[in-house]
């Protein structure tokens, strides 16, 4: 099995910040991805991110070619959630995928692995029709928390609970295929 990482956005989206600018989406989406993949490898796992750098970009079109070009057989991304134009009391986990059965228990199994393990509220598992899930393998997106909340915003600084975040991803994929 080949487990395909997409770690959400680029250097292009340096927008996609905390208000206080401490928190870059793109840059905590590549570092988990990192440790998944860390995780994944450890336990006999071949994985691979679609993206060659923390800064390289690209755009939605070529990480689902990356993907197949990879002979992935899922495809997992990795996001960090917003909401709003200033700080708020908006926070949670939650996970998108296809609407097809396969992704859909794809998505139960990190759901699993990650709540109430992490310890966020659980906005549950819903489902979406974006360009990186319309693909012929099981596809996710992770969204781990929002950095619009400053509490929130803080845990997702914190190294301790990204390694969490990547172990919960990480069993989740192991779960999927193992159990
Ligand atoms: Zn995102």
């Amino acid at each position: 099995m080949i487990i395909c990482l997409d770690a959400g956005h680029d250097a292009s989206t340096r927008g996609k910040r905390s208000f206080d600018q401490t928190f870059l989406e793109y840059q905590f989406n590549w570092q988990i991805a990192q440790l998944v993949e860390a995780y994944l490898s450890q336990w006999g796992i071949t994985c691979f991110n679609n993206r060659c750098s923390v800064e390289e970009v690209i755009s939605l079109k070529e990480r689902v070619k990356r993907a197949e070009a990879g002979k992935a057989d899922i495809f997992v991304s990795i996001h960090a959630n917003a909401f709003g134009e200033e700080w708020n009391e908006v926070t949670g986990w939650e996970i998108y995928c296809a609407a097809n059965e396969s992704s859909l228990r794809l998505a139960r199994c990190i759901h699993q692995s990650s709540l109430p393990y992490l310890g966020l509220k659980d906005r549950g598992i819903k489902q979406a029709d974006w360009m990186v899930l319309r693909q012929n393998i099981p596809a996710v997106l992770i969204e781990h928390g929002f950095y619009t909340n400053k509490i929130e915003k803080d845990r997702l600084l914190c190294h301790d609970f990204q390694i969490k975040c990547a172990w919960a991803d990480a069993k989740g994929i192991l779960k999927y295929f193992f159990d």
